[in-house]
């Protein structure tokens, strides 16, 4: 993060901008707009930039700078057209440790003004850190024409209500609760439709019958956050995360998805490695348990889906016999996920009838499966956790009938930027990544569908 987006309080603040121009005025408005003193030195000032300034009770110099007009700022904007003059403005104004502003060159200053959607007193502000003004102007179009003109109004009465609601309601988690059920109900929807009294008693009649208790009930939320990418994540599974006062995930799931909790969460990483249990399972459930107990709502977010050969079931074990409230929610498996990154269907009416999904997880050295049925010309076998045993599973599957050249398809990191798909037969495929560094997690796909693979190919390839 280059730049840290803060919320800066200037009313009544004294702020200098240097230049009298259009750059000059448009910085100059934004100022105003916060209820800081603009004030503005420059030999030719415009007449809406004086009105400004006056309107502001700032002062105008119409002259060149000078070092005694840093006096007294807060802050310093140079909007000249003179290159050359605005970083001489910057250095004096930071030698007085003034925070200064370079409109032509944000790299001299030490704050860029980001694109803002006003919804006072909600402001939605983005910035691109420099890289691309027109990219945070485009996202900014698309958050207007998405956040209705009345988000305003909805903070302000959100704002008229938040003592009323401490008076009724102690726990700063079940308030917090109590919102968010608020913002999904038919207030929003009245807000939106101008009938603000109405909104109004509804609100004061939900306050007056909040229930202390079944706020701040804690809830487990198991989680199936999907293979990797973010964007496969479900609408539920977003709004539970969101919710969460304590999210609990492992290696299997992305960073870019446990940065999508609240900033307050407490993040909790209980991930275990193949044969390097960072937790053993019963700490997982007793913790899950230990959260819920203290009244918080705890996401517990497992990789792909949480009953694939997710333990989800004897995670939620516990919390079943411990009598709390849980949720459980499906997310895209691997085998789902990497097959379509992979371009591989799963099943098709040329090849395959039916898919099945095993785990190759080895159990005392060996690859312990039910071979006879995993046989089948016109089945798909998915095998989860095979790596390891790649070389067995290809031989096994040989020895008990299938045919040496059916494809195979290995696909690494599946979904993410950094997929890797590898092919061959089941004959050639353990000799072909003999001593290639494959990284985990790995997910191995068998069966005649795999030969589609290069036909369908398309993440990845400059789309
Ligand atoms: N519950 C998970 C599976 C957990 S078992 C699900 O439904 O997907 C862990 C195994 O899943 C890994 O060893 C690997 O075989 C597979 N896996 C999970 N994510 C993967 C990914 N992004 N790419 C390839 N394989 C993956």
């Amino acid at each position: 993060m280059e730049f840290l987006p803060i919320s800066w309080r200037l009313q009544g603040k004294s702020a200098l901008l240097v230049g009298g121009g259009e750059v000059a005025l448009r910085k100059g408005r934004l100022l105003h707009r916060s209820g800081a003193k603009v004030s503005v030195v420059a030999p030719d000032v415009c007449a809406d930039l004086r009105d400004i300034a006056v309107q502001s009770q700032g002062v105008i110099h119409e002259r060149a700078f000078e070092s005694s007009d840093l006096t007294g700022q807060t802050l310093v904007i140079c909007a000249t057209d003179d290159p050359a003059v605005n970083a001489a403005v910057a250095q004096q104004a930071q030698a007085r440790g003034l925070p200064v502003n370079v409109v032509d060159n944000p790299s001299l200053g030490d704050f860029i003004f980001p694109a803002i959607v006003d919804r006072s007193p909600v402001l939605i502000s983005i910035s691109s850190s420099g890289a691309s003004p027109v990219l945070a102007r485009k996202l900014r179009s698309q958050l207007e024409s998405m956040l209705p003109a009345r988000w305003g109004r909805l903070a302000d009465l959100m704002a008229r209500f938040r003592q009323p609601l401490k008076d009724k309601l102690n726990n700063v988690g079940a308030r917090r609760l109590f919102w968010e059920q608020a913002l999904e109900g038919p207030l929003v929807e009245k807000v939106m439709a101008g009938k603000d009294s109405e909104a109004e008693v509804m609100l004061a009649e939900a306050i007056e019958a909040a229930d202390a208790s079944r706020l701040s009930r804690g809830e487990v939320y198991l989680v199936g956050a999907g293979p990797g990418d973010p964007d496969l994540l479900t609408f539920r599974a977003l709004r539970l995360l969101q919710k969460a006062d304590v999210v609990l995930y492992d290696r299997l799931v992305g960073k870019g998805i446990v940065d999508l909790a609240r900033r307050d969460a407490e993040l909790v990483y209980v991930g275990k490695a193949r044969d390097k249990h960072a937790l053993p399972q019963d700490n997982i459930n007793e913790l899950l348990v230990h959260y819920a107990k203290q009244g918080k709502k705890v996401c517990r977010l497992k990789g792909g889906d949480p009953f694939i050969f997710g333990r989800g079931g004897e995670e939620i074990d516990l919390i079943v016999a411990e009598g709390i409230d849980f949720q459980v929610v499906p997310g895209i498996t691997a085998a789902s996920g990497c097959a379509a990154y992979a371009g591989i269907p799963l099943t098709h009416r040329d090849h395959a009838q039916s898919v099945r999904f095993v785990t190759g997880h080895r159990k005392d050295g060996t690859v312990d499966l039910d071979w006879p049925h995993l046989v089948s010309e016109t089945e798909t076998v998915v095998f989860y956790m095979g790596l390891v045993g790649l070389r067995q599973i290809c031989s096994k599957l040989m020895e008990h009938g299938r045919a040496g050249d059916t494809p195979i398809g290995l696909v690494s990191r599946g979904t993410t930027n950094l997929q890797e798909v590898i092919t061959g037969t089941l004959d050639s495929l353990p000799d072909q990544i003999e001593g290639r560094e494959i990284h985990a997690p790995t997910l191995i796909i068998v069966g005649s569908v795999v030969s589609l693979h290069s036909q369908f190919e398309w993440f990845g390839k400059g789309n």
